[in-house]
């Protein structure tokens, strides 16, 4: 509560105290900034006139600042005329009590304020965990594909825009469906989510890994050109043919198949479908035998017959 009149003050706040509220009190807006340096409120009273700072200048102040831009706020004046209220809620403030206090009145719009902003804490929470669904695979944690065509746009057009290079890994888990058959799906599942762990430990933070469908996976690379693309894959490539994946006892080796593409403003003017290219290498890689990188040519344009 913040009240320029001491005596008020300190009579509204033992009011408060016996209704099972904790006030924390200031005689002045900065005062208040004190005060809220060392806690941040549920909800703020706020005397309109003071010396200096008025309780007006005090609301969009508050408001102006992300950490506190959202706790509500009841400005209280003995003004009642309209101009005054309007004025009031058009600065930011929730909601507006007039002087003299009638408690119950104050504390049933205290109880309406809180249990508003406790339903915009749990919308929010809810929110961040559906953009969370929304960006991530379930089964691996890595991103998913969604969210991959997202990435790859912006990092096309930043790619373009600065001309730097970037390159987009396709991995593909060789033989896979035999670890069903032999194994049962649910293993399946493990080794799914092993090696999108193990791809991920040989990635850069920068880089940008998801599930592009069942057992493939994509990574984007930013600032990388073929050279750079060759090397990640073969990384790539290297770490789940050396590491094992192990599961109750059960011990397998996997191997995966791995095509890249790559674009670099030195290197050509024409922007290519890094995508379909990098599918076709991968393709490339597939019928080779397998466990194996390629990387697309710059000049190649369509796929591989
Ligand atoms: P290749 O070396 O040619 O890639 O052979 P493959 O067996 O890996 O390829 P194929 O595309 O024939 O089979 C992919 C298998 O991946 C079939 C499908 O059941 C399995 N799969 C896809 N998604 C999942 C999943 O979420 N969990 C499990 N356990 N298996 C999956
Ligand atoms: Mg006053
Ligand atoms: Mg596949
Ligand atoms: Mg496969």
């Amino acid at each position: 509560m913040v009240e320029d009149s001491r005596v008020s003050l300190e009579v509204y706040a033992q009011r408060l105290e016996r209704r099972g509220y904790q006030v924390a009190t200031a005689i002045s807006a900065e005062e208040a900034r004190v005060e809220l340096e060392a806690g941040l409120p549920d909800l703020i009273l706020l005397d309109v006139f003071m010396p200096k700072v008025s309780g007006f200048d005090y609301v969009r102040e508050l408001r102006a600042d992300p950490k506190t831009a959202r706790i509500p706020i009841i400005l209280i004046s003995a003004l009642s005329d309209t101009q005054h209220i309007v004025e009031g809620l058009e600065v930011g403030a929730n909601d507006y009590v007039t002087k003299p206090i009638v408690m119950p009145i104050l504390t049933a719009r205290m109880e309406a304020l809180l249990r508003s902003s406790e339903l915009v804490r749990r919308l929010e929470v809810q929110t961040e965990l559906l953009s969370k669904l929304a960006a991530f695979d379930d089964l691996t944690g890595v991103y998913n594909r969604r969210s991959m065509f997202h990435h790859l746009e912006a990092e096309l057009s930043r790619c373009r825009r600065y001309g730097r290079s970037l390159g987009v890994l396709m991995v593909d888990i060789d033989h896979f469906k035999r670890v069903n058959d032999e194994h049962g799906h649910l293993v399946g599942d493990q080794a799914l989510r092993w090696v999108a762990g193990t791809l991920q430990n040989e990635l850069r933070s920068m880089d940008f890994l998801c599930r592009y469908g069942g057992e493939e996976f994509c990574a984007i690379l930013p600032e990388t050109n073929r050279a750079g693309v060759a090397r990640a894959g073969e990384r790539l490539r290297a770490a789940i043919e050396r590491n094992l994946f192990e599961l109750d006892g059960t011990q397998m080796n996997m191997s995966v198949s791995v095509g890249g593409a790559s674009w670099a403003a030195e290197e050509s003017q024409e922007f290519p479908d890094l995508l379909a290219r990098a599918d076709a290498a991968l393709l490339e890689a597939k019928r080779a035998g397998r466990n194996q990188v390629r990387v697309a040519n710059l000049e190649a344009t369509t796929q591989p017959s």
